[in-house]
C-alpha cells in the first residue's frame, strides 16, 4: 500500500504537511528528509507515516539526508515545547534542527602536507628550509610547516605544486575526547560525600533533584559525581550552564576531574564544529557537552543526565521566538528520556524550592561552605546616614573599607549593576533629558566610547558640546553612576592601585575579557570594578571584600518578581567574597537596610526570605500558585497597538478562575520604533492556559498589517 509523510517543516508553521512516500524510499519517523515546497526544496522530519489506501496526488518526499534523525524523546520535547510556549510547532522544531549553514559548507577539511621525497625542480633557501624541516615525514599542516620552516605559505605551496611536498586530507580533531569517570581526584568532603550519594535517584525512579549549596559550598564537585556515575553507566551527560558562565575556567576544572575537556555548545561555536558536535552527540561518541540553553536541543543518543547549573538564572529565558525557560524544558526532557534532573543553585528560583518543598522534587543541601570556609560578614552601610561627598557614589565606611583591604594587600569588588558612565544626561539650564530616539529609555553616557549610548536597541549618538534643546554649553550634566563612573572616583581615591572594570561591552570582545577574568581569579589587580557579569559563578579566591554601591537599583521596579532577583544577585555577588585561604566581608550601601529582601541577606537567613516571598506570591495567586502569560501587542503606530490589545481584550471571555488585566503600556512601551501594549492573563493553577489562550486568539481580531502578537507563557518580567 502506498505511504503517506506527514512531514514537519522548521518554519513558522503549526502543521506537518502530507507527502507521498516513494516506493523504494524506506522512512522511519523522525529522519530528516528533502521535500518539495512551493517552488523550492527544503528540509523537514518526519513526523508521522500512514499508510495511504488508493493513490494520491501528494508531491513525493525528494529524499532522505544524512544527518542524524531526530530520536523519539527530542520529537516528544518539540511537541511539548509547541503546546506550552504556543509557538508554531515548525519554530520549535527549528530550535532542534540546526543544519550546517553555509558558512560551515563553505569551510575546507583540514589538509596536512609531507614531503614525497621527489627532490623539487628548482631549489632556493627557502625551499631548502621547508624540506628540512619537513624531512622527517610526518604530516603538518600547512601554515605550522611554514611557520616552522620561518617562510611564506606560498613557499610552501610551491612545494606542492612541484610535486615534492603532498597534500593529503587530515582526520578531523575530536570535538571531545572521552570523559574518564575515575580520573584520580581530590576526595569530597564528608559533607559532599552525602549530597553525592543522595543526588543518585533511587532504581527506577528518575525525577528532579534540587541541589542547593550556599555560595563556596562545592556544589559542582557533587554533581560531577553525578556525571561520572552517568558516564560509567556508559550514558551521555549534559550540563546546562547560564551563557555567561561557561567559562575557559569551568571548562579547566571539568578537565580536571575528568581528564579532558567536555564539548562546549554555545552561541559562539560556529559551522564544521557545531555538525560535528551535533554527530558526536547523536552517534554516542561524545560522552558530556557543557552548553548554553540550545544545548538542550540535542539529538542526544543515550541521554543519561541532564544538570542546570544556577537554574535560578533568568538567562536560562529565552525571550525571543520561541519564549522558552530552558530549566523547565530540561525538567521535560529528562522526564521524556527517562533521565535525572540535577537543579543546582545557591539560591534556588521561587518555583523549584516550592517545587522541593511539595515533594515533585528531592532536595539535597550543603548549608556550608568547603574545607571549613565560613561565610561572609554582610554589613549594611546605611546612607541616610553616612552620606558620601557631593557628587561622588562611595561612603566613608566603605572607602574605609577599601583602604583597610589594600593595606592588607587583598583584592577587593566593588559591585554596581550598571554598564557606563550615567545612566542619564540633564541639561541643567533647560531640564531637557537625553532619550532614545527608538525606544522608551535613556540615553546612558557611556565617557569611553565618548557617546550616549541606548541599552535597548544599541543606537547611539555623540555626546553634544552644547545642548540640542536650548543651546547652552556646559550645563549637560551626568545623573547617577555607572560602572564607569565608579572606577573615576576610585582612580582620583587609590591613583596606585590596579583597577579593573568589568562589564558585558567590556572592549576588546570576549577574548579580552576571558583574559582579565583570569587576571582576577590569579590576584594580579587589586580593585575590580564589575556589573553582575562578574556577580555569578566566578571562583576569585583572592577576593576577600564585597561593596555593593547601590543595593536598592532591582527592589523599586514594581516588578512582583524584584525581589527575589534582587536578593539572588545580593546572595551571589557577596558569595564571590572569601572563598580562598582568608574570610571575607561584604559592605552593602543602602537607603533601605529594613526592607526584607536586604534584611535576610544581612542576617544571612536565607530560609526567612524564601518563607516571606513564596507566602506573598502565594496571597496573590502568582506563580506557581497561578500561571501567567503576557501577549505583547506591537506595532508602529501607538494607536494600532493600542487599538489592537483593546480588541483582544474585548473578546477575552475569561472562565471562571481566569481573569484578563490590560491592555496597558508595557513597561518599555517603544522599543525600536514599535510601540508595545500588554495584556495580562492570570489563571488559577487548575485551569489549562494553553488551552484558553488558544481558544481566545482564534476567536480574537485578525492580526493586520504590521501588528504582532507576541505570547509569553510565564513571563520573567511582568
Ligand atoms: P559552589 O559551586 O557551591 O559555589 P564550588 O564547587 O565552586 O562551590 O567550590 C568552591 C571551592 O571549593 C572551589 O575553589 C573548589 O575548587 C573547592 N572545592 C570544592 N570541593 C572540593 C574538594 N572536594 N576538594 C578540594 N577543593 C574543593
Ligand atoms: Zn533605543
Amino acid at each position: 500500500m502506498p505511504v503517506t509523510a506527514e512531514i514537519l517543516i522548521p518554519l513558522a508553521i503549526d502543521t506537518a504537511y502530507s507527502y507521498a512516500v516513494p516506493a523504494g524510499l524506506a522512512l522511519a519517523e523522525g529522519d530528516v528528509v528533502q521535500v518539495p515546497l512551493g517552488p523550492r526544496e527544503t528540509v523537514g522530519v518526519v513526523w508521522a507515516l500512514a499508510e495511504s489506501p488508493g493513490g494520491s496526488n501528494l508531491r513525493p518526499v525528494t529524499g532522505r539526508l544524512a544527518v542524524p534523525p531526530l530520536s523519539e524523546p527530542l520529537r516528544r520535547l518539540v511537541d511539548w515545547l509547541a503546546r506550552y510556549t504556543l509557538a508554531p510547532k515548525g519554530s520549535a522544531l527549528a530550535m532542534a534542527l540546526r543544519l550546517p549553514d553555509e558558512a560551515a559548507a563553505r569551510e575546507s577539511a583540514r589538509v596536512g602536507v609531507r614531503a614525497t621525497g621527489k627532490p623539487p625542480a628548482r631549489t632556493t633557501p627557502a625551499r631548502a628550509k621547508v624540506l628540512a624541516a619537513a624531512a622527517d615525514g610526518t604530516l603538518r599542516g600547512k601554515s605550522a610547516l611554514a611557520k616552522e620552516a620561518g617562510v611564506s605559505l606560498g613557499v610552501v605551496d610551491g612545494l606542492i605544486d612541484d610535486g615534492a611536498l603532498e597534500a593529503v586530507a587530515l582526520e578531523p580533531e575530536p570535538v571531545a575526547l572521552p570523559p574518564d569517570p575515575d580520573h584520580p581526584r581530590l576526595p569530597l568532603s564528608e559533607a559532599q560525600a552525602r549530597a553525592a550519594a543522595a543526588l543518585l535517584p533511587p532504581e527506577g525512579d528518575p525525577g528532579a533533584t534540587l541541589l542547593e549549596g550556599v555560595t563556596g559550598s562545592g556544589k559542582t564537585e557533587v554533581y560531577f559525581e553525578a556525571v561520572a556515575e552517568c558516564v560509567r553507566a556508559g550514558r551521555q551527560a549534559l550540563i546546562l550552564m547560564p551563557e555567561i558562565a561557561l567559562t575557559a575556567q569551568f571548562l579547566d576544572r571539568f578537565a580536571a576531574r575528568f581528564g579532558v575537556r567536555p564539548a562546549a555548545w554555545h552561541s559562539g561555536i560556529g559551522g564544521k564544529r557545531r555538525e560535528r558536535i551535533r554527530a558526536g552527540v547523536a552517534g554516542g561518541g561524545i560522552g558530556v557537552v557543557v552548553g548554553a540553553r540550545s544545548a538542550l536541543f540535542l539529538p542526544f543518543a543515550r541521554l543519561g543526565l541532564i544538570v542546570v547549573d544556577e537554574e535560578h538564572e533568568s538567562a536560562y529565558k529565552q525571550e525571543d521566538g520561541v519564549h522558552y525557560h530552558a530549566r523547565d524544558m530540561a525538567v521535560v526532557r529528562g522526564r521524556l528520556e527517562g533521565c535525572p534532573v540535577v537543579l543546582a543553585s545557591a539560591t534556588p528560583s521561587i518555583e523549584t524550592r516550592v517545587n522541593a518543598a511539595r515533594g515533585r522534587y528531592r532536595h539535597v543541601t550543603l548549608p556550608e561552605r568547603f574545607g571549613g570556609r565560613r561565610l561572609p560578614d554582610i554589613r549594611a552601610i546605611d546612607m541616610r546616614l553616612d552620606k558620601p561627598e557631593r557628587g561622588r557614589f562611595l561612603a566613608p565606611p566603605m572607602i574605609h573599607a577599601l583602604k583597610h583591604n589594600l593595606a592588607a594587600g587583598e583584592q577587593s569588588l566593588l559591585f554596581l549593576n550598571r554598564r557606563g558612565y550615567a545612566p542619564l544626561t540633564l541639561c541643567r539650564a533647560c531640564g531637557h533629558r537625553y532619550q532614545c530616539r527608538n525606544c522608551s529609555t535613556w540615553l546612558v553616557e557611556h565617557r569611553f566610547r565618548r557617546a550616549l549610548v541606548c541599552h535597548q536597541c544599541g543606537y547611539a549618538e555623540r555626546k553634544p558640546e552644547a545642548c540640542i534643546a536650548c543651546g547652552a554649553f556646559e550645563h549637560l550634566t551626568p545623573c547617577g553612576p555607572g560602572v564607569e563612573r565608579i572606577a573615576e572616583e576610585v582612580a582620583e581615591l587609590f591613583p596606585q592601585q590596579r583597577v579593573v572594570v568589568l562589564s558585558s561591552d567590556f572592549p576588546g570582545g570576549a577574548e579580552r575579557l576571558r583574559a582579565e577574568l583570569e587576571m582576577v581569579a590569579r590576584g594580579a589587580c587589586d580593585i575590580v570594578i564589575g556589573t553582575q557579569l562578574v556577580a555569578k559563578g566566578h571562583n576569585f579566591p583572592h577576593l576577600t571584600l564585597v561593596g555593593v554601591l547601590d543595593a536598592d537599583i532591582g527592589l523599586t521596579s514594581g516588578d512582583p518578581r524584584a525581589a527575589e532577583r534582587t536578593f539572588q544577585l545580593l546572595q551571589q555577588v557577596t558569595g564571590r567574597a572569601g572563598r580562598g585561604e582568608r574570610p571575607g566581608r561584604a559592605l552593602v550601601q543602602t537607603y533601605q537596610p529594613e526592607h526584607p529582601v536586604i534584611a535576610a541577606l544581612l542576617s544571612g537567613d536565607a530560609e526567612r526570605f524564601y518563607e516571606e516571598e513564596i507566602g506573598a506570591r502565594e496571597l496573590a495567586g502568582l506563580p506557581p500558585f497561578g500561571r501567567l502569560a503576557a501577549l505583547i501587542v506591537s506595532a508602529n503606530e501607538r494607536e494600532v497597538a493600542e487599538a489592537h490589545g483593546q480588541a483582544l481584550a474585548r473578546a477575552a471571555e475569561p472562565p471562571l478562575g481566569a481573569m484578563v488585566l490590560g491592555p496597558a503600556e508595557a513597561p518599555l512601551a517603544l522599543i525600536r520604533g514599535r510601540w508595545r501594549f500588554r495584556l495580562l492573563v492570570k489563571t488559577e493553577r487548575a485551569i489549562d492556559l494553553q488551552a484558553y489562550l488558544r481558544d481566545w486568539l482564534a476567536r480574537g481580531p485578525k492580526v493586520r498589517g504590521n501588528v504582532k502578537v507576541t505570547i509569553d507563557v510565564d513571563p520573567q518580567s511582568f
